[in-house]
């Protein structure tokens, strides 16, 4: 998204989705693994956290004193691995970040930076961690929270309904995830889904297996319309499997007649205004 320097300031006010990263866990070269900053209420958040965040954030035009929290919506390693080199490189600001995860997420975080010493007090950047209750409303900081959802992408993934200041009925980001009922329920209502669209359907034949973990373009495409999700935004391509957007494009439009924004990496999508 463009916008001139005046709305800009305008949309900023308001909330801000950076896509970070939208690939699966292969990256491309256009692709690398999926990850969010949403910016709200003069804060940021992100969701996932793989490789060179701060990088990106600085790419995003994002200061890094903003960030103070990460939503972990599960912990393969193309979500998480980058959690030790974000604490790293803040190690010299005081300050907290807080994460949110599952149980079991927020356990693996604390020995992954326990395997660096990242929780040592030469740390001026502590790790708060907070265990998300599955459909119980919490603050992620002033003017933005969430709710998890259980999705059965693993034993403990979290999809999370996000509620910023002045949204209608909040966005809805599955992280991965095959098709789940109660996140098309919530999204029908919602102002817009990022969801799980890994690769189009014949990959999903060719392995069946896939369909207990992700979700084909075909059935992201199908499910979204039945649900009337007014906006869609899927994500998380796989990068070893052999295709190009416009299949995955022209699987998801064989149903669904909503706005559709088919993301790239570093992208902006302006959520108030949508
Ligand atoms: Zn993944
Ligand atoms: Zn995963």
């Amino acid at each position: 998204m463009e916008a001139p320097p005046g709305l800009w300031y305008f949309i900023r006010a308001m909330a801000v989705l950076h896509v970070l990263g939208t690939g699966g866990a292969t990256p491309t070269a256009e692709r690398d693994n999926t990850a969010f900053a949403l910016e709200a209420g003069s804060r940021v958040a992100l969701i996932d956290c793989p490789g060179s965040i701060l990088l990106k954030l600085r790419k995003a035009g994002l200061d890094r004193r903003l960030l103070e929290s990460l939503l972990v919506t599960h912990v393969h390693p193309d979500h998480i691995y980058g959690l030790p080199s974000l604490v790293h490189g803040l190690m010299l600001m005081e300050g907290r970040l807080r994460l949110f995860g599952s149980r079991e997420s927020l356990e693996f975080c604390r020995r992954l930076l326990d395997l660096f010493g990242l929780r040592g007090p030469k740390i001026r950047m502590r790790v708060e961690p907070i265990e998300v209750v599955p459909g119980v409303r919490f603050e992620v900081h002033d003017g933005l929270e969430a709710e998890g959802i259980v999705v059965p992408h693993t034993a403990a993934s979290l999809a999370f309904h996000l509620y910023y200041k002045d949204s209608r009925g909040g966005w809805v980001v599955s992280g991965d995830t095959p098709p789940v009922s109660e996140i098309f329920d919530r999204s029908g209502a919602a102002d817009g889904l990022v969801h799980d669209c890994s690769a189009p359907e014949r990959f999903f034949v060719r392995y069946p297996d896939l369909r207990k973990m992700h979700t084909s373009a075909l059935e992201l495409g199908r499910r979204a319309q039945e649900a009337g999700v007014s906006l869609l935004v899927p994500c998380h391509f796989f990068g070893e499997a052999d295709f190009h957007l416009e299949e995955v494009e022209e699987e998801i439009r064989r149903d669904y007649r909503g706005r559709l924004i088919i993301p790239r990496d570093m992208q902006t999508i302006g959520l108030s205004e949508v």
